[in-house]
């Protein structure tokens, strides 16, 4: 244990960091790498698309690339890098889709696992009593939505952006506004194959190798890489109501948002925003949300106030269209919301789950896609989300939010505590998401400097006043840090490191361990 925890070694916290590959020994890297029999291959020419993320900020380069068509191709490169032994400070990165905002799925100068070349197994939707789907690890959240809806079932939850892989959401966690009744997307998965740090490919489930599952769910690609999982379905509705109303006090939109939460049979999604001095309430890039009386939405004026929007959606099915409308009124008359701001729409339900699509497409349009983004993920315990709001909305973020800023509550008893992430120590805490984007080499309040002073403001808010946050996709740069967000589970965490991953091979980008060498 000492080796691993001893040798780790804080990273840079520079906002822009670029390694080159600059080994002098590639070449017989290389040469062994191309010596291994596999299905799939290795490419050592093309390793800039590897060396970027959604985040932008980070860049890795890796010495070679492998395309596995087969979970023995990753499973003979971990052990090729492991036989190479502790002289060596070759890595493994499982990418998935490369949505980390800081490098988590890069390596300095390592092998990086290309997860979408792994096709296998093919997808399997199985219907009966307790329909699953397996898929593989590299399989994107979106593809799983289009062949269950096949079979008229789907997954049960879901993040806001289904452009990303199993293996890489159920690194985190996955959470959207489903998470409060269903719990986050590591809630519901019955089984995984993965290839651990030794190089077996073990299968795992809550009955068999449980230490494993729980370990690699949440695990930040510590112990294994899944190259499969058996993710839990239900019946897909056809179609969801899709409402947005407006609060202007904080206390007032909380209080509603935990009472949807904690009683029974109410929405199927329950998420929120803020809108900090917005003028118009759709200028918001997630926004996709076409209101049914799109005049009165737009001539809804927040004044330059800071106004908290509850966003909530059920599903149904056109035949049970009246009944749905009489339920939803008897919610809505539960809640305290400014009465002229009910603003309702239909869609059909792929639609729903794929609306930041839409935002990406016109972002990308006008390049603003690949721009950094500094982004902050905060689980804020519920007894300490006022003072939070009041220092945060009233203080810190006033002037804009240069992005979406997502509130909402989740359910902990959703939670496994045996899965490795860390949540706050209460029933109830909420996401807090800045989802900002910065604008490329401005020095204003919309520049990349500006915006990491705000998100360090929050954090160092969060640590003076003690409110027992927890990061969401965690980024540190110290052990301390690392030994803190874990808290008492932190030891847990190492002996798990050691059990499956003693030499700390794979997924070096979340620099929580270094190799030993
Ligand atoms: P990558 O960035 O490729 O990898 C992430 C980490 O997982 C890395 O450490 C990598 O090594 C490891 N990894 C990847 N594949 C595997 C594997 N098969 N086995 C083991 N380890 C692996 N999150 C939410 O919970 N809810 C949201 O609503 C949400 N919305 C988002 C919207 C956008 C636009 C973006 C960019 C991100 C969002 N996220 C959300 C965060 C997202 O879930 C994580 O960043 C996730 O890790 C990205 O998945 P990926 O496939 O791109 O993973």
């Amino acid at each position: 244990l000492s080796c691993i925890t001893a040798r780790f070694n804080p990273c840079s916290n520079l906002p822009f960091t670029t390694l080159g590959v600059s080994r002098s020994d590639s070449a017989p890297i290389h040469f062994s790498l191309k010596s291994l029999s596999l299905g799939g291959n290795f490419s050592f020419d093309d390793t800039h698309h590897a060396a970027r993320d959604f985040g932008n900020r980070y860049h890795f380069f890796p010495t070679a690339i492998l395309r596995p068509k087969s979970v023995s191709d990753i499973a003979t490169t971990i052990k090729h890098v492991l036989q190479m032994g502790s002289g060596s400070d070759l890595t493994v990165a499982a990418r998935g889709h490369g949505h980390s905002l800081q490098g988590q799925a890069q390596t300095n100068g390592g092998v990086v696992v290309n997860m979408e070349s792994l096709r296998e197994p093919k997808m399997r939707v199985h219907a009966g009593k307790l329909p699953y789907v397996d898929v593989s690890g590299g399989e994107l959240w979106i593809n799983i939505l289009h062949e269950c809806l096949k079979h008229g079932l789907a997954p049960k939850s879901w993040t806001d952006y289904l452009h990303l892989t199993v293996g890489g959401t159920l690194s985190n966690a996955g959470i959207s506004g489903q998470a409060f009744r269903h719990g986050p997307q590591i809630s519901n998965v019955y089984q995984m194959e993965v290839v651990t740090g030794k190089g077996e490919v073990v299968n795992c489930s809550e009955k068999q190798n449980a230490d494993l599952f729980y370990s690699v769910l949440g695990g930040l690609g510590q112990f294994g890489i899944i190259t499969r999982a058996r993710i839990a379905l239900q019946p897909a509705p056809k179609m969801v109501k899709w409402i947005r109303v407006l609060y202007s006090d904080f206390s007032i939109f909380a209080s509603d948002q935990e009472h949807l939460i904690t009683s029974e049979n109410t929405f199927d999604y329950v998420e929120g925003f803020v809108i900090i001095n917005r003028t118009g309430i759709l200028n918001n890039w997630r926004s996709s949300f076409n209101a049914q009386d799109p005049l009165q939405a737009t001539q809804f004026d927040s004044e330059g106030r800071t106004l908290f929007s509850l966003e909530i959606a059920k599903n149904f099915n056109p035949h049970e269209t009246d009944i749905m409308n009489q339920e939803i009124e008897s919610f809505l008359s539960q809640l305290s919301y400014i009465p002229s701001t009910l603003f309702l729409s239909e869609v059909p339900y792929l639609e729903f789950l794929d609306r930041v699509h839409v935002s990406e497409i016109k972002l990308r349009s006008k390049g603003l896609w690949e721009v950094p983004h500094p982004w902050l993920n905060l689980l804020i315990p519920k007894s300490k989300i006022h003072d939070f709001a009041k220092e945060v909305f009233g203080n810190i973020l006033t002037d804009t939010s240069n992005g979406p800023v997502i509130i909402y509550p989740l359910n902990k008893t959703k939670w496994n505590s045996r899965t490795s992430t860390v949540t706050p120590d209460e029933d109830i805490f909420y996401q807090v998401a800045f989802l900002s984007s910065a604008v490329p080499s401005s020095t204003g309040t919309d520049g990349l400097e500006h915006i990491l002073n705000q998100n360090k403001r929050i954090l160092d808010f969060c640590r003076t006043a003690r409110l027992g946050m927890k990061q969401y996709l965690p980024h540190y740069t110290t052990q301390e840090e690392w030994r803190a967000h874990f808290g008492p589970l932190w030891e847990r965490f190492v002996q798990r490191k050691f059990s499956y991953d003693p030499l700390a091979i794979l997924a070096p980008g979340q620099r929580i361990f270094q190799k030993a060498i």
